[in-house]
């Protein structure tokens, strides 16, 4: 029976030297893993007894924390995702820092609710988002919040666009009979039409593009689509570019954007989910010319700036129409001009959640540990390792070349192989924890991706990558054991 008269049902211990011996164990452990990522394999599948292990139902006893850490050791660490590695070139994951880590450590400690208030974790995330503009070039003014991701933070940014277009009132009644559209290129991410749809607008609002060559969306073709859902009845509302495409980097002229919706009044919006992050080089930089002319910016922290998951930020131009979209007020939630409930605006009145973490303080850590140049020169990198790849698959006559490499992507295939040898290279590479590459497909063609967004990986990584692909086609085109791979 549970013992109301104790003088604490506290959590803490009454003895903390034990729980603070195993604490500097576990970071001791962490730090060791990320001093020694590089050796140990990228991945690895989790075996029968791993997988069996989370079948257990709700513990109702506790157990030693000591114990629970172990059970972390074996059925949790060895089987991450695998993007601290720096031959994970799979999908565009940033790979974190030891520095991002220890924030969210921090963080956890402080355990701040930064939903609203006036608190410090608040002021670090206002600050977070100021330097965000000044980084895209948006005025110091702007608005914004520190989300999950750009998914949540295109989601935050397609609902502003759609009460700016259709005014407050449609927050109450919904957009009635209005057909509103949003245009963005074919290779615009799937989580621009999962906002149009999450958003009530239906994935359909979304129309698409044709790219050039290049990948980027074609200005001239927009203009006559608007016109022409202008003349069938609809309501034209949001351009969305994209700065850095996940399936190439293709990066869309974004002047030539912000010129056409200058020209027809509507929202316009970046996708700049990595490509953000290379304008801290000043060698990028100049390849997102009209970025400064956005509305709104949705981008990440967690890829390219290296913040440990998970960190995406939404800047918005114009603070009262970011406000506008998401503002109410109820009792409970009543703004005072002191104390703990003052400090308006709140995030809980610009975007959609409450209750939320101290994501900011990962950021603020990474930048000013770092320092933003810093950062820009891991992007520039990345990019220069990614046209080393490009110039070593283009030399390789076993390899083709399948798409221009705008930033940090290659897309590539082995000729003369179908598309399941194509897909087999790249799950035997996996399985065998050498190097995680991944497929997409290009003019209807299953390639291998390469996205380099990792601040470890070195040049001699990318030599290991051609010559891994190059063995593993040779084993895929004939019949091979996983241990011939493992063996590379
Ligand atoms: C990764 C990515 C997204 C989605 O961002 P999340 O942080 O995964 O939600 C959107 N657009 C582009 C171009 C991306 O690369």
């Amino acid at each position: 029976m549970p013992d109301h008269e104790a003088v604490t049902s506290t959590l803490d211990p009454l003895d903390w030297s034990e729980l603070r011996a195993l604490g500097h164990r576990m970071l001791d452990d962490v730090i060791d893993d990320l001093a020694g990522v590089a050796e140990a394999p990228v991945w690895r599948p989790m075996p029968e007894e791993v997988r069996d292990a989370w079948q257990g139902g709700l513990p109702r006893g506790g157990a030693a924390m000591a114990d629970v850490y172990r059970e972390y050791r074996r059925l949790i660490a060895p089987y991450g995702v695998g993007n601290r590695h720096p031959r994970f070139l799979g999908w565009v994951h940033g790979g974190g820092t030891a520095v991002g880590m220890l924030a969210e450590l921090l963080a956890g400690g402080l355990n701040a609710n930064c939903g609203g208030r006036d608190h410090a974790p608040i002021a670090c995330e206002r600050q977070v988002v100021r330097w965000a503009a000044e980084m895209l070039g948006l005025p110091q003014d702007s608005s914004g919040l520190v989300v999950t991701g750009t998914s949540m933070a295109n989601f935050v940014a397609v609902l502003v666009a759609r009460t700016a277009a259709l005014g407050a009132q449609s927050r109450r009644r919904g957009a009635g009979a209005v057909r509103l559209a949003a245009y963005a290129a074919t290779g615009a991410h799937l989580c621009v039409s999962r906002a149009l749809d999450m958003a009530g607008l239906g994935a359909d609002a979304l129309h698409l593009v044709s790219a050039d060559a290049a990948g980027r969306l074609d200005v001239a073709l927009l203009e006559q689509r608007i016109a022409a859902d202008r003349d069938a009845g609809m309501q034209p509302f949001l351009v969305v570019g994209t700065a850095g495409s996940v399936d190439t980097g293709a990066i869309d002229d974004l002047a030539g954007l912000a010129d056409c919706c200058a020209r027809h009044g509507l929202w316009f919006h970046v996708d700049a989910a990595f490509g953000a992050i290379a304008m801290l080089s000043p060698v990028l930089r100049p390849r997102f010319g009209g970025m400064e002319r956005a509305d709104s910016v949705a981008f990440d922290f967690h890829k390219w700036a290296q913040v440990p998951y998970d960190a995406g930020c939404i800047v918005v131009r114009d603070h009262a129409a970011h406000r506008a979209a998401f503002a109410r007020s109820v009792a409970y939630l009543r703004r005072e001009t002191r104390g703990l409930a003052a400090g308006e605006p709140w995030p809980v009145d610009l975007g959609p959640e409450l209750s939320r973490g101290f994501r900011a303080l990962k950021v603020w850590m990474t930048l000013k540990a770092y320092g933003a140049d810093r950062i820009g020169e891991v992007a520039f990198r990345c990019c220069a390792l990614a046209e080393r790849l490009a110039a070593r698959v283009r030399s390789c006559p076993a390899l083709e070349l399948m798409a221009q490499v705008s930033l940090n992507v290659v897309c590539f295939r082995v000729r003369g192989g179908d598309d399941a040898v194509q897909t087999r290279i790249v799950a035997d590479l996996q399985q065998a924890g050498r190097t995680v590459l991944s497929t997409t497909v290009i003019e209807g063609a299953c390639v291998l991706r390469a996205a380099f967004c990792n601040h470890r990986t070195t040049w001699s990584d990318v030599d290991l990558v051609i010559d891994d692909v190059v063995k593993a086609a040779m084993w895929a085109a004939e019949p091979r054991c996983l241990e011939d791979v493992a063996a590379l």
